[in-house]
């Protein structure tokens, strides 16, 4: 139940009156969430609109993840999961490979399937298009979520071709949305300190803009709590609302706190925000930005706890500050553990099913572009196993 007098109290009666009135808040609005004290209050109304949307349901996906490679040209400071070539670590599937892994799953046990890998220097975009292809005879009833926008640009750029033209061949090839990597923060001073090799916030936006024009959904992220500030989080989310505002290509938006461990930032003072903190972002925080989120995003339909980034035990807590999806059982993750994330490598449908209900919830299994589906029906078998 959420008091009007509390909310008063503590500065932010006119928000409440805003969240209850369904009008848009801005910039201003956004920090002062961020600098109240009270996180569940913050939390409560976050889950006012999320309930509003969604009701008691917290969706869930059957997916797997494969990393083709983690070799890559860049060497975002944030990262990792890269490797030079040759250097100890670096990994490279060949296209049998890739579909290995896809038939290590039982058939019907996957609705999605995540691609994702690093800016590789030589793979030529037909490595890509083959790679979609098998991955789409093998397993016709899944969904292809691959490549993010960073991936698309630096694809472009290997191959003399525009991303509107990289999209639209591996749209053809079967890639059915982009995952929302990439984005980390738009802020130009940030990404010149942490990724000035990689494409800048516009260059995202636009990539992401143009695969919502060829048809295909995207999801974003925000990378935070490294050197940024909560305004520059929050002019990263109104970025994100202006071109959803345009397009409505956007599915879902994910918070990814930062994970230092492992990067050439873990011996750095993360110092820059609001708290002058030294360390990563604590739960509060993790809460706080999923709150703020969902509140500031009000034309993104879901908000994502990724229980590989937060934790099983906060993704869970998340669904009541505004999250309203975790993820999947994913199989094998390697970007987060590789940066040191004490969350499991992968889960099954029951212990989805039981931390939702748990948390209070209705599990919701979905798919790739979030209709619901039902779980007691067997996915369709039209393809050739491997
Ligand atoms: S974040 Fe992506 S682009 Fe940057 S170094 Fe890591 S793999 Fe490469």
């Amino acid at each position: 139940m959420l008091h009007l007098q509390h909310y008063k109290k503590l500065g932010i009666g006119d928000i409440f009156h805003k969240v209850e009135e369904n009008t848009r808040l801005e910039m201003d609005d956004g920090l002062r969430l961020y600098q109240c004290p009270d996180v569940v209050a913050v939390g409560a109304l976050a889950d006012r609109v999320r309930r509003r949307r969604h009701g008691n349901a917290a969706y869930y996906v059957l997916n797997q993840h494969i990393n083709y490679s983690n070799i890559c040209v860049n060497g975002c400071r944030f990262c990792a999961f890269h490797r030079k070539a040759g250097e100890q670590g670096a990994f490279e599937l060949s296209l049998e490979d890739v579909l290995q892994k896809l038939s290590e799953r039982p058939r019907g046990s996957i609705r999605e399937v995540h691609i994702v890998g690093g800016c590789h220097p030589a793979l030529p975009l037909t490595y890509f298009e083959d790679m979609i292809r098998g991955v789409k005879a093998s397993r016709p009833e899944v969904h292809v979520k691959a490549f993010t926008a960073v991936e698309i640009d630096h694809f472009a750029h290997l191959e003399g071709t525009s991303t509107r033209d990289v999209l639209a061949r591996l749209h053809k090839a079967g890639v059915d949305m982009l995952p929302g990597g990439g984005a980390e923060i738009f802020s130009p001073r940030i990404r010149t300190i942490l990724c000035p090799e990689k494409l800048d916030g516009e260059k995202w936006l636009k990539i992401n803009g143009e695969a919502h024009e060829l048809g295909m959904k995207t999801n974003a992220t925000m990378l935070y709590g490294h050197l940024e500030t909560e305004g520059e989080r929050l002019e990263h989310l109104l970025a994100l609302r202006e071109l959803q505002d345009r397009t409505g290509g956007f599915t879902c938006f994910i918070p990814l706190p930062f994970q230092p461990c492992n990067t050439p930032l873990a011996n750095t003072p993360l110092a820059s925000t609001r708290l002058g903190r030294t360390q990563p972002a604590t739960g509060v925080e993790d809460l706080k930005t999923i709150a703020v989120s969902r509140l500031m995003l009000d034309n993104f339909s879901h908000i994502k706890a990724y229980w590989v980034m937060l934790t099983l035990k906060l993704a869970q807590v998340a669904l009541h500050f505004g999250a309203d999806d975790l993820d999947g059982t994913i199989v094998e993750e390697k970007i987060g553990h590789m940066a040191g994330a004490q969350s499991e490598q992968a889960l099954t449908r029951e212990e989805l099913k039981r931390v939702i209900e748990e948390g209070g919830f209705t599990p919701l299994e979905r798919d790739c572009l979030f209709n619901p589906v039902n779980p007691a029906e067997p996915l369709s078998a039209t393809g050739t196993e491997n």
